[in-house]
């Protein structure tokens, strides 16, 4: 038996992510990596190494709840909002059994992931003005925990509508989670769904410092939701998966 051949039979047929540094090229700007183009002063205060971080910073938590306007509860911290993608799938969805749902076109990491872990991913092509086609979805929502909305949409850039959200979070309540993928949001920060947690229980938002923050590097990302759901994301995250760094706001001006 080939190596191959013991490999998990998903893992076999997965086309990874074709990330802009895997796809390689040359220039300076990479449009496909959304990367800020210019370096940012910033300085680790912390210069040793030796020990392990803490699995969840509490200054980088409260400081980051704040930022948002929530409570410490309402936070986790990961590798980059890709780990959060993730962790939900982890901790919602039972290989072969539970599905995703996302809604084309948009971010690729949806469907690695789910690929990768081995979750059914169920798709509903936008409609042509780029919005949720809500019908569509209703009737593909059997047996799906977790629906990914990404707005502002990678790679349209538009907000999905405020009210097609309502409705969204009204159909999946008490069966599934939708996700607001909001990684650009600091573009169009009046648009966050940060202050709907508390109407929604199962309404989970991802952030990240590599887009708007100029941070891609330092691989941090969050997840915010209610406490219920942060609990459960705790128990499958990493036991360490920050590096050891604090604290991440003292930018130079
Ligand atoms: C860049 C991006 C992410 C992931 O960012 P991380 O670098 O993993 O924090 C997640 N969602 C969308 C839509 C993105 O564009």
């Amino acid at each position: 038996m080939s190596i191959e051949d013991l490999a998990r039979a998903n893992v076999r047929a997965l086309t990874p992510y074709q990330s802009a540094r895997r796809l390689g090229g040359n220039g300076d700007v990479w449009l496909n990596a959304n990367e800020f183009p210019l370096p940012v002063p910033f300085e680790l205060s912390q210069q040793t190494l030796n020990r392990y971080p803490e699995c969840q910073p509490k200054i980088v938590i409260e400081r980051y709840a704040a930022y948002a306007g929530l409570t410490p509860e309402q936070v986790i911290v990961s590798r980059g909002a890709d780990e959060g993608i993730e962790l939900l799938m982890r901790a919602f969805c039972e290989p072969g059994k539970d599905a995703i749902l996302f809604c084309p076109p948009t971010y690729g990491m949806y469907s690695v992931s789910a690929e990768t872990i081995g979750i059914e991913y169920r798709t509903v092509a936008a409609l042509d003005n780029w919005q949720l086609n809500l019908p569509a979805i209703a009737e593909q929502l059997d047996g799906v925990k977790v629906v990914y909305m990404c707005s502002p949409n990678n790679p349209t850039g538009n907000l999905i509508n405020q009210d097609d959200i309502r409705k969204l979070l009204e159909m999946t309540a008490g069966k599934a989670l939708l996700v607001a993928d909001e990684a650009y949001i600091e573009f169009c920060p009046e648009a966050t769904l940060a202050g709907w947690l508390k109407a929604y229980p199962h309404l989970v938002i991802l952030r990240t410092l590599s887009k708007a923050f100029a941070l891609a590097g330092l691989r941090c990302g969050f997840t915010l939701a209610n406490k219920p759901v942060i609990d459960l994301l705790m128990k499958v995250i990493a036991p360490y998966p920050l590096l050891r760094r604090l604290p991440m706001w003292q930018a130079k001006p």
